[in-house]
């Protein structure tokens, strides 16, 4: 593979040693969106577009990172680790941050990385690249730390470091990945199960609406303060065992919220019939039966769309022109909305047929150009 080449051909050039390789993948999720922080279920998957690190360890305390992509340097050391002005060199840092409050690292890390994960699509190539980093010190230094806590270490990394809110999913499904299987991912208990979904017959296609609209951060604040005004109402008539929407039933919701908060009603309503679907998704999945799983897609989209109201015209209309193509068999917006990409699930001998569709249908109707990715499942971060 090319990246691989690349890495590796620069890490000789830089530090003249053989590296160790580290892949680590982005992430999709199939269904389950805007349910983390309602402590409800998301299900998704490792993806085959990854961060590759060429990584080696150091005799010394300094840490020698480069970009390949950016084609930027970063040096330091690990006695005196802050914040970079270089964005990028930050969830590298945050990882060995995170990694020295808890023990002593032996010695620095060299590192030359790149990737294939789009930046900023969604796909959440910065959990790639903190797993990767992660393992990469696991790997190199014997540190015997274990797969989910590294990816709680990761998100750790993102949270303070970093300084981005995320929640767990994007590091637990980059680390935890395994090839044809999703991910069902409890958001309270961190409890998890794989469930099959087995690449034959089709494709993961992620149509990019190339888009973001700049109501993304004030309408997630926004609808969070909506479930959980939601889920006071309820408590406040059924009991202080109501802790989250988790907790919440749709019985609940049509006697105390929805003749009374009618937006209220939409938006808690939302959330817990796209945990029921979910659950029956992975039923409809163990049975194989995935006409039936993306029928479900379909349902999570025009729930998100209509009545948790964080879709947009673009990723309307993409869904829109999926829906119509035979051999598409689900797709729903993915991702926070207001932009992003949609995930599809389309029929492997009706590919090529399905994208010259939504390029020229997307264009047409919106006047922007998409881009699409195909994808496969495939395994968390590992050693190459
Ligand atoms: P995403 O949805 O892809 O996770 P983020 O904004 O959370 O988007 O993270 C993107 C950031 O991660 C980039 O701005 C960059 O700092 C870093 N990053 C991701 N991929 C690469 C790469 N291939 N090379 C350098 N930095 C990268
Ligand atoms: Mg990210």
């Amino acid at each position: 593979m090319q990246v691989l080449e690349t890495i590796t051909s620069a890490f000789r050039g830089t530090f003249g040693e053989t590296p160790t390789l580290i892949q680590s993948p982005g992430r999709v999720n199939l269904i389950g969106e805007h349910t983390d922080y309602n402590e409800g279920f998301v299900l998704p998957a490792a993806i085959d577009k990854a961060i590759y690190l060429a990584v080696g360890p150091r005799n010394d305390q300094k840490l020698h990172f480069v970009s390949a992509d950016l084609n930027s340097t970063y040096q330091g050391s690990l006695t005196d680790i802050r914040r970079s002005g270089k964005g990028w060199a930050n969830y590298l840092l945050g990882v060995i941050d995170q990694i020295q409050k808890e023990m002593s690292l032996p010695g620095g890390l060299n590192v030359v990385f790149g990737g294939t994960i789009p930046i900023g699509s969604g796909l959440s190539s910065s959990a790639a690249l903190e797993n990767g980093v992660a393992v990469a010190l696991n790997h190199l230094y014997k540190l015997g730390m274990e797969r989910v806590p590294m990816a709680l270490l990761s998100q750790r990394a993102e949270n303070q470091f970093v300084g981005v809110q995320c929640g767990i999913m994007d590091q637990f499904a980059s680390m935890m990945g395994q090839e044809g299987q999703v991910i069902k991912l409890d958001c309270r208990s961190l409890e998890y199960a794989y469930a099959p979904l087995a690449m034959d017959g089709f494709r993961i296609v992620l149509c990019d609406s190339r888009v973001k609209h700049s109501l993304a951060s004030t309408e997630y604040n926004t609808r969070r303060e909506e479930c959980e005004a939601g889920v006071a109402i309820v408590r406040a008539s059924v009991g202080d065992q109501v802790r989250s929407l988790r907790d919440v039933t749709m019985d609940m919701l049509n006697r105390y919220v929805r003749d009374q908060e009618p937006l209220l009603y939409k938006r808690c309503a939302y959330v817990v019939l796209e945990n029921q679907r979910l659950l029956n998704g992975v039923a409809d999945l163990e049975a194989g039966n995935i006409e039936a799983f993306g029928q479900r897609m379909y349902e999570s989209h025009e729930g998100l769309s209509k009545w948790y109201e964080v879709s947009c015209p673009e990723l309307d209309i993409l869904e829109d022109i999926a829906r119509a193509h035979p051999g598409v068999l689900g797709a729903r917006m993915m991702g926070g909305g207001f932009g992003g990409c949609t995930i599809n699930l389309v029929r492997e001998d009706a590919l090529a047929d399905f994208e010259a569709v939504v390029q020229r249908e997307y264009l047409e109707r919106t006047g922007q150009e998409t881009l699409l990715h195909e994808c496969r499942i495939e395994a968390g971060t590992h050693v190459v």
